[in-house]
């Protein structure tokens, strides 16, 4: 995920810093309590996480790093670092998170399928009305469910999934893409949903979670850049700008191998089709229909207006090309919200 401008830099700022970490951390924790002296009561606690105080506090570290090193911190060396933070944040608690959520006991109920559509030949949407048929909390479009079931040899696992259509009153929907690519084992859980589950079955799910959330007033320019089954969050999110009534531009990248495989295409389109500012840029490796693009994402001449707010989901490759490109066009790292279907690897290769 880190820009490829940023790796280069680190690498070369990495011994200096490393020398002086020491004071490094006692200067960021000396500032850190100064300006957030409740910290010290309850050290990263809940309510500072969900108010976002933790991050900006957490955000000081860039700085103590500035003060510590002196004029040695060239103002590419402090962007570099900046969006290490940033990736660091984002990565720590999206993994905080789900072990809260797995770990903490929080209430699952049993969803009865009432619905199942083939979206491609890979993705299948579950559509889902609560078993109890008691009232359904609100979600946020951005935010995944646990999905909790027993195998067929007994074993329960669990797995999350992107709540891919609008919040709504009593329904929610998933849209799960089968894993099975030569050469390694067939996904479990994908597999299993794919395999055996059907109108009528019952699946155990959790409340709604995630911090991929839309954080943006109807003024807000925003960029939502998705591939492959990456676009479950965003068709959320289209769908609530769309009923919000969001005003300012949207502009809605999307990434892959064909218009066949493109799950939710028709909602993905149809939904940005009712936003007054929307630009939708399309790219496919393969059949590229006219009015989009052949081959892999590329922003070069994708306009952004100023002050965007960008949310990514995606193949890691996939983001780490956009955010890069992101960040050579102005948008801050902490702009960029982004969301990792897998372990967040966000230094993988660059080392
Ligand atoms: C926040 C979040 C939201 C998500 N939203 C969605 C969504 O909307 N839609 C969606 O489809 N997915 C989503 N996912 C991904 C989803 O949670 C699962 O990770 C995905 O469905 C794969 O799970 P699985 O059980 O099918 O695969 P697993 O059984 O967990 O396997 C995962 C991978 O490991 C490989 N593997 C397993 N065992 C071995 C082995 N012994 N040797 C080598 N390789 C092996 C498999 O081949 C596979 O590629 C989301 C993930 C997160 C974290």
């Amino acid at each position: 995920m880190l820009s490829e401008q940023s790796a280069a830099t680190l690498r070369a700022t990495l011994p200096a810093v490393g020398a002086a970490l020491g004071t490094i951390t006692e200067r960021f924790y000396t500032g850190l309590f100064a300006a957030h002296p409740e910290l010290l009561r309850d050290l990263f606690n809940r309510g500072n996480q969900a108010s976002g105080t933790q991050r900006q506090a957490l955000a000081g570290s860039v700085a103590a790093i500035a003060e510590v090193l002196g004029d040695a911190v060239t103002p590419e060396a402090a962007a570099a670092w900046d969006e290490v933070y940033w990736l660091m944040a984002n990565a720590l608690i999206a993994v905080e998170q789900r072990l809260r959520e797995e770990r903490g006991g929080h209430t699952r109920r049993t969803w009865e399928v009432v619905e199942r559509v083939a979206e491609t030949a890979d993705v299948a949407t579950f559509r889902l009305r609560a078993a109890d048929g008691g009232p359904v909390r609100d979600f946020l479009a951005g935010q995944y469910v646990s999905v909790r079931l027993a195998l067929a040899d007994g074993a329960r696992q669990i797995r999350q999934y992107s709540l891919s259509g609008a919040p709504g009153p009593d329904l929610r929907q998933i849209s799960v893409k089968r894993v099975h690519e030569t050469g390694t084992p067939d996904g479990e859980v994908s597999a299993h949903l794919h395999a055996r589950v059907r109108v009528g079955d019952v699946l155990e799910l959790s409340e709604p979670y995630g911090d991929l959330v839309l954080d943006a007033g109807p003024d807000t320019p925003l960029l939502l850049a998705s591939a492959g089954i990456g676009v479950t969050p965003m068709t959320a999110m289209l769908t609530h700008l769309a009923g919000s009534g969001h005003r300012a531009p949207v502009t809605v990248v999307h990434a892959d191998r064909s218009p066949a495989t493109h799950a939710l295409r028709a909602d993905h389109e149809a939904w940005a089709a009712k936003l007054p500012g929307a630009a939708v840029h399309l790219w496919y490796e393969q059949d590229a229909p006219a009015g989009t693009h052949t081959g892999l994402a590329d922003l070069t001449g994708v306009a952004l207006a100023p002050g965007t707010r960008a949310y990514l989901c995606g193949p890691l490759p996939f983001m780490r090309a956009v955010r890069t490109q992101l960040i050579a066009k102005g948008v801050a790292p902490a702009d960029i919200h982004y969301e990792v279907f897998g372990p967040d690897l966000w230094l993988a290769g660059q080392a």
